[in-house]
């Protein structure tokens, strides 16, 4: 009986053109042998469920490197190829950390936990009261004496206290918000002094932690740069690049998040031909289109053919760039142009726009969050890693909407 139990686990998929996270490679075949890939272009096992993926392109699944999310948000976000979900900031309770680690129908995760920001700061400018979790009793967060959206830091000590706090319940990076306002709507919210970001930065490499920053204007990216931080989980958006900047974010050896889908939306684009896309809608809830036919417009006055071109520098001068979303874990129309899972393909799509090619658009969504996460057992299709697979029609290293084609999707071999 065991024998048969595990054949039955093995499966083949064959004819595929296969991006392996870096590049496309000559073998068309692999073996996924329980939750992870055993081979890559061998023989077909005898005894294996085959998947003939003829016309077809087969992925690592994709990781969206800023989000903030829930249960159903995982689950979303699966059904879009949307494999791993990396949370730069929000709470989990124990009972549905373990939930998500043990469902096969929502993609897996990592979180900063709550973020470092001041008192008054952001993102309490974007959560109204009705909003705040901290309204459902059973959802407490696992910190008695900082709330929700108040893991308020005003002094260094109080940020070094914070961080040890929050590795302590779990958080796999640091989230520390440099957050004026402005793009937001809300021009002089409370931030975090100099000293108090760089003891949270210092306070985070003492416990081996990426020290990620919230950064959507010059000013803050500077500051952050100059603080240490090891990635950016935004783009500045207020101004257009200098060749200075964009060589400081380079030597710095930072990477940055761009999240070209959210700065569209702060600039008054709702996703709307997005949701038009029969192959979103089908996926998709009527709550989560209306949202993305919605947007923030806190920023109309922006370029968005800037923010490209910053992208175009960043990318040009070997700034790694991430795929990342920044959606929400609920859907809420003022927090809108964002969806789960369909707003990666967005961003696949604005990344391509913005100069880079289909290949190095995938590897943004693959093998480079992988490398800068750490998550050695993801991004690439590779013998050894996750079967964490996407297998589209069509051919998006050519056509990158190609990737909305979704044939199939595997997490943990499932
Ligand atoms: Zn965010």
């Amino acid at each position: 009986m065991k024998k048969i139990y595990h054949m039955e686990r093995i499966t083949a998929i064959t004819n595929a053109r296969i991006f392996d996270g870096e590049r496309v490679i000559n073998d068309q075949t692999i073996v996924i042998n329980g939750a992870s890939i055993s081979a890559v272009g061998s023989a077909v096992p005898a005894g294996a469920t085959l998947v003939n993926a003829q016309g077809a392109t087969l992925l690592p699944g994709l990781i969206d490197a800023h989000v903030h999310t829930s249960l159903d948000g995982l689950r979303n976000a699966l059904a879009f190829g949307v494999t791993t979900e990396l949370e730069m900031l929000g709470y989990w309770t124990t009972q549905d950390r373990k939930e998500a680690a043990e469902r096969d129908d929502v993609a897996d995760f990592r979180s900063a936990g709550m973020g470092i920001t001041a008192p008054g700061g952001h993102p309490s400018e974007l959560v109204s009261g009705d909003e705040d979790p901290r309204a459902d009793a059973e959802h407490q967060p696992a910190y008695d004496d900082h709330n929700f959206i108040a893991p308020f830091a005003s002094t260094p000590e109080e940020a070094t206290d914070f961080v040890a706090k929050l590795v302590a319940n779990g958080s796999d990076y640091i989230k520390i918000m440099i957050e004026e306002g402005s793009v937001f709507g809300a021009p002089g919210l409370p931030m975090l002094n100099n000293d108090t970001i760089v003891a949270a930065v210092r306070a985070a490499h003492h416990y081996g932690k990426l020290a990620i920053a919230h950064t959507l204007t010059v000013a803050s990216t500077q500051q952050a740069i100059a603080a240490g931080m090891d990635g950016l989980a935004h783009l500045f958006i207020d101004r257009s690049h200098t060749s200075e900047l964009v060589t400081t974010i380079a030597e710095s050896g930072a990477f940055v998040t761009p999240c070209l889908v959210l700065n569209s939306s702060i600039m008054g684009r709702p996703a709307t031909e997005l949701a038009a896309d029969e192959r979103v809608s089908s996926k998709m809830s009527q709550t989560w289109l209306d949202t993305l036919r919605s947007s923030f417009n806190t920023f109309p006055q922006g370029n968005f053919d800037d923010v490209l071109a910053t992208v175009a520098a960043l990318h040009k001068a070997g700034v790694d760039i991430l795929v990342g979303t920044d959606v929400s874990p609920l859907p809420l129309p003022h927090l809108g142009g964002l969806a789960h899972g369909a707003s990666v393909h967005h961003e696949l799509q604005l990344l391509v726009e913005a100069g880079l090619t289909p290949i190095e658009a995938l590897r943004a969504a693959t093998s480079v969050p992988a490398r800068r996460f750490g998550l050695t057992d993801r991004g690439h299709i590779a013998p050894g890693a996750r079967a964490d697979l996407l297998l589209v029609d069509g051919d998006p290293l050519t056509n990158i909407a190609d990737t909305l084609s979704i044939r199939a999707v595997w997490r943990r071999g499932v």
